[in-house]
């Protein structure tokens, strides 16, 4: 289910709609009712951005030179 975050400039209202085609369905904004001036906000679900693994392989051979006598 695609569910969008809106944001209504007019009285700055945020909500969010249900909406099958965000490109041409038009979401009015439940406490104004206003349509132009509201705005599709990125999904609160698509902000989860992976996590880029900079993992450091530690393959660094470990030279522990001990001094053995
Ligand atoms: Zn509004």
């Amino acid at each position: 289910m695609p569910i969008f975050e809106y944001y209504c400039s007019n009285c700055k209202e945020l909500f969010e709609e249900l909406v099958m085609n965000p490109a041409t369905s038009r979401v009015a904004c439940p406490k104004c009712g206003e349509i132009k001036k509201v705005r599709k906000r990125p999904s609160a679900t698509s902000l989860h951005k992976v996590p880029s693994f900079s993992g450091q392989p530690s393959t660094s051979a470990r030279c522990s030179s001990g001094s053995f006598s």
